[in-house]
């Protein structure tokens, strides 16, 4: 089979600059998922600068024969960027810098002044190997499912192009540097070069499946959970409940309900604003948070009033916990605006061997033992089966 290097490195720069056209589309239309202006400016300058390379000639000034390899190094530089964006790290622009001088001064130094084509390439084919290496690394951490498949995907792309880069390196090694060029047909490096671009459109594909499911995981958040605590919704603790109580009903095992109402909270709005109240909701959704299991479920349930649904305790252990919350909470300062905000709360507590495995019996028998903690004066807990 006889594949020209020139043509694969033209399909190259166009799988770029579609790359860059979809990061660009993308960074306009959801300019809340950071990394995407990276990852244009990147396909854009890698787009730029392998088309450049084919066309290059002895004769062109050397300020633009110098500029096409700066140009490719910041290219490879952006993406790496990107993924430190994506993540919302801060980006180390400078390897960027640096990756483009580098590259500029190899090709001086090993392409104009020694005429080593040879090194030039096995040069450049290690850096490729160091920076997609290291977004590979990078791209290697946990994450929930969709974005997990994503990462894997992606990283295994960074992967693939970085091994594809080091075994041209070592195949050009093995050579003699007699007869190598830029575009040397060769037996193997048009291979390379074919593999490389496949791996290059896995790369874009996974960037742009990035940012979907990151998008979905966000619109999936927004939709299941209270944007002011991070607790549960209404209707997902709804749904998330008859799936635990459906399991309780299974093994026999016992669920409670704990609700738990801040007191007086009207006036800490009063006194100290909205945003005061938020704060404090806040920094409690965080201890309730702290304290239940990953198995249990928190939601918010009204406005400063919050629905705990515990799986496999019992009425005596949940009012435990609630003790507990209720110590915790009394002992808590929020700092705000250089006063201290110390706020208390109510619990009722109900569990479904008592009351049955309906959610809205098991919620309705917590809220009236909440009712009765009220009465009996706030700061303290109330058990559905407390003689009344
Ligand atoms: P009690 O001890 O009887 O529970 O008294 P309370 O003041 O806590 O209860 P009340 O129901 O009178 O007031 C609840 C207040 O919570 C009224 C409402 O303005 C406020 N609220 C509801 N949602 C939010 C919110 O998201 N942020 C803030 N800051 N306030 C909220
Ligand atoms: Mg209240
Ligand atoms: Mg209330």
């Amino acid at each position: 089979m006889k594949l020209d290097v020139r043509t694969i490195m033209l399909m190259l720069s166009g799988i770029n600059l579609l790359g860059a056209g979809m990061m660009a589309l993308i960074s306009f239309h959801a300019d809340n998922i950071r990394g995407a202006r990276q990852w244009a400016l990147g396909h854009c300058c890698m787009c730029l600068g392998i088309f450049t390379s084919t066309q290059m000639s002895p004769e062109w000034p050397v300020w633009i024969i110098s500029a096409v390899p700066f140009v490719m190094g910041c290219g490879i530089g952006f993406i790496y960027n990107g993924i430190e964006a994506f993540q919302g790290k801060r980006c180390h622009y400078w390897v960027t810098a640096w990756l483009g001088v580098q590259m500029m001064l190899q090709s001086l130094w090993l392409g104009m002044l020694r005429d080593d084509i040879r090194m030039l390439v096995i040069a450049n084919s290690l850096l490729f190997t160091l920076v997609f290496g290291a977004c590979a690394v990078r791209l290697m951490v946990k994450a929930a499912q969709p974005l997990k498949t994503a990462y894997n995907l992606a990283a295994a792309s960074f992967s693939f192009i970085a091994l594809m880069s080091l075994l041209r390196a070592l195949n050009m090694l093995s050579k003699p540097a007699e007869g190598v060029t830029l575009f040397a047909q060769g037996d193997i490096n048009p291979v390379f070069l074919v593999l490389g671009g496949l791996s290059q459109l896995s790369i874009s594909l996974s960037l742009v499946l990035l940012i979907t499911f990151r998008l979905v995981s966000d619109l999936r958040e927004q939709a299941t959970h209270d944007s002011l605590t991070g607790a549960l919704n209404r209707r997902s603790f709804e749904d998330e409940s008859r799936r635990l109580l459906a399991r309780a009903i299974r093994t026999g095992d016992a669920m409670s309900v704990i609700m738990i109402d801040v007191d007086f909270f009207k006036r800490i709005n009063d006194m100290h604003g909205h945003q005061a109240g938020d704060e404090v909701l806040r920094r409690l959704a965080v201890l309730l948070q702290a304290v239940i299991r990953s198995e249990d479920c928190l939601a918010r349930y009204g406005g400063e009033e919050f629905c705990i649904l515990l799986a496999g305790i019992n009425e005596q252990g949940a009012a435990l916990l609630a003790e507990r919350v209720r110590l915790l909470y009394a002992d808590l300062r929020v700092p705000w605006k250089g006063d201290s905000l110390q706020c208390t709360l109510s619990a009722g507590v109900a569990d479904s061997l008592l009351v049955g495995t309906d959610l809205s019996t098991l919620v309705d028998a917590a809220d009236q033992a909440l009712y009765r903690a009220k009465n009996a004066g706030r700061n303290c807990i109330a058990l559905h089966s407390d003689p009344i």
